[in-house]
């Protein structure tokens, strides 16, 4: 999950408090249409206004759920909607007494802390007009009453806007810890752990990267440790174990570092040459097998070829058939110079020459 991700979730979460928002405004102006606090002026163009609004917005959501409406503006549009509509019933109602107004503050704020209990922009955007307008027109003699409606609702959603500020921050680091960590084992899942060289799987993922860069010419090299079974049989593992990394640091030395050096198989390497010649792989190739020969661990079962470990390399060009058809004839190549005595170099053009 990526951050974009989280966002479209959280905006989610914003969307289907504002259907809730939407319902509760509905169902409040069909409530004061049908069955008014005061029987004087049941009908007024804002709360006309807010069941004809509310209603189509949340059908149109409910319709396209992709649509994103603006919160903000929605719950500010009713909140002054409904702000005009306390005025208007509040001038036609005679011997006004407070509790006309303060029932309506309560069923604003009530709407508001109800919907927007993680939303504090919204819930003041939504119950200031209100809040403002009753202040004006009860001309502060409730003031007392209304600041303790406002104020308690209000501090409760401060302090659950801060409680859900640490969650939302926990999860999201620990969503990218999780991704961090998720990307650390795609790239072990990647690498010998023994040598550090890429696997097969590793190889696999550069070569489509090579690939996708476009043309050019790239060789592979196969490269075998010459009679290794003596050397582990007479050394013992854990020398092998060694002798296998100092060749793969060797390889590694000497190619580039946009060359791709892989673990091929147990004693085996493959190296793919990017963007060269022929002339170049072979060089390349020759200075492989003298590092390693230079590296001069001992071997003294490597029978006639020396004294030291060696190595045998086939090289073959990538061409249009693909990395199977090139490993291939490199193999072919291998097991020749392997026949020809070892600790030596053959390319598959020498094969088709032969
Ligand atoms: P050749 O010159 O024909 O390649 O002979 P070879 O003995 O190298 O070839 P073979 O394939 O018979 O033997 C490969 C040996 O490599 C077998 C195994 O003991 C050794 N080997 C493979 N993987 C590992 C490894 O991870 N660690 C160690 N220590 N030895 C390994
Ligand atoms: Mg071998
Ligand atoms: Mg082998």
């Amino acid at each position: 999950m990526s951050a974009k991700t989280w966002r479209a979730l959280l905006k989610g979460k914003h969307q289907l408090s504002l259907r809730l928002f939407l319902l509760l405004n509905a169902i409040s102006a069909c409530f004061s249409l049908a069955s008014p606090i005061h029987q004087t002026m049941p009908f007024t163009v804002p709360v006309g206004l807010i069941l004809l609004i509310s209603a189509s917005l949340l059908a149109w959501q409910l319709i396209d759920k992709q649509r994103l409406i603006n919160i903000n503006y929605t719950s500010f549009a009713l909140g002054l909607l409904w702000a005009w509509h306390i005025i208007i019933k509040n001038d036609a109602i005679p011997n006004t007494d407070a509790s006309f107004l303060i029932i309506a503050l309560l069923t604003m704020l009530f709407i508001g802390a109800i919907s927007f209990i993680n939303n504090l922009q919204a819930f003041i955007l939504h119950c200031l007009p209100a809040t403002l307008t009753i202040l004006w027109l009860d001309q502060g003699e409730h003031w007392l009453r209304v600041l303790y409606s406002v104020a308690l609702p209000g501090v409760g959603i401060t302090i659950q806007h801060i409680i859900q500020r640490r969650n939302d921050n926990f999860t999201q680091r620990l969503m990218n810890k999780l991704l961090e960590e998720k990307e650390t084992l795609t790239d072990l899942s990647m690498i010998d752990p023994l040598t550090g060289l890429y696997n097969r799987r590793g190889f696999q993922s550069r070569l489509e990267t090579v690939m996708a860069a476009g043309s050019g010419n790239h060789y592979v090299l196969l490269l075998d440790i010459d009679h290794f079974k003596a050397y582990n049989d007479n050394y013992g593992h854990s020398m092998g174990d060694q002798a296998l990394i100092r060749v793969s640091a060797a390889i590694r030395d000497v190619v580039r570092s946009r060359d791709i050096v892989t673990r091929y198989g147990g004693e085996e390497f493959m190296v793919l040459l990017t963007n060269t010649d022929a002339e170049n792989a072979m060089e390349t190739a020759e200075r492989i097998r003298l590092r390693v020969y230079d590296l001069r661990i001992l071997h003294l079962f490597n029978e006639q070829v020396a004294t030291n470990v060696t190595i045998s390399i086939g090289i073959a060009p990538l061409l249009d058939d693909g990395i199977e058809e090139a490993l291939e004839m490199a193999d072919k190549a291998l097991y020749r110079a392997k026949d020809q005595g070892r600790n030596s170099i053959l390319t598959s053009d020498n094969l088709q020459a032969a």
